[in-house]
């Protein structure tokens, strides 16, 4: 009996032992595949004015007409990154948007809004990825010819859905071509936060700063938040500038 009960004991441990091989296995192997929410600064020569740059993501849904109003009416150049999707059912944003290329450089944020990880069953934040890599690049690429069609410019930055790569998707991003758009401020948190929060997010803006918020939810309070703050902005003397006219360098 005691025999038997060591050899179960004796199983048992090598069975933890393996189990502890493999789950240090996956978790070097997780955390190489991590999807990382990549933040960037603008590149600035030391001697420039106070500079900092607004991004506006157009995810699938709506336009939000009464934010892009306001950064028209105050000159204010953004950069916004539209899906094919948005494209598709926003023709009145689209023609807005044409008709001011002046302010607004477009680019990529993908055809169908997946998230930059590769792999069957990976999601962030529940929203799928692509399968294989052949789906990250049609999600890329077809992003791009959409804008091409439809705004008749083309892009040269990328920013995937929920803001987050895995290393083989960014790699790809950057062999495709493009350019990966991170941020250093998140003003709107997916058009979430009410006007007195984004307001003071945007109290907090340096020189260098990127800006990330929504243009595709009217009925958030973006568009009231964001005018507060970025007319704050602009009484601080800062300048803006599309991500076109910017280099970027990581910030952490
Ligand atoms: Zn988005």
């Amino acid at each position: 009996m005691r025999l038997k009960a060591a050899s179960v004991g004796g199983c048992r441990l090598l069975r933890w032992l393996t189990l502890g091989v493999l789950v240090t296995a996956s978790t070097v192997a997780a955390a190489q595949d991590r999807a990382v929410e990549i933040h960037d600064r603008l590149a600035l020569p030391a001697t420039s004015a106070k500079t900092v740059a607004l991004t506006l993501d157009a995810c699938t849904g709506r336009f939000d007409a009464e934010l892009v109003d306001f950064l028209i009416r105050n000159r204010i150049p953004a950069t916004l990154f539209v899906t094919k999707r948005w494209l598709e059912v926003n023709p009145a944003g689209v023609a807005v948007i044409k008709a001011h290329l002046d302010l607004f450089d477009v680019e990529d944020h993908g055809e169908n809004h997946i998230p930059a990880v590769i792999g069957v069953g990976r999601t962030v934040y529940g929203i799928p990825g692509s399968p294989d890599v052949v789906h990250l690049r049609k999600e890329v690429t077809e992003g791009a010819r959409a804008i091409e069609r439809y705004v008749g410019v083309s892009p040269h930055w990328y920013r995937a859905a929920t803001a987050r790569y895995d290393t083989q998707a960014e790699q790809e991003i950057h062999r495709l071509g493009y350019g990966i758009a991170g941020f250093s401020v998140n003003a709107d948190e997916g058009a979430t936060l009410h006007q007195t929060a984004i307001e003071n997010r945007l109290k907090r803006i340096q020189s260098g700063d990127i800006i990330i918020a929504h243009m595709n939810k009217p009925s958030s309070d973006t568009a009231e938040g964001l005018s507060v703050g970025l007319i704050g902005l602009l009484k601080q003397g800062f300048v803006f500038v599309r991500l076109d006219q910017a280099k970027l360098m990581p910030s952490h």
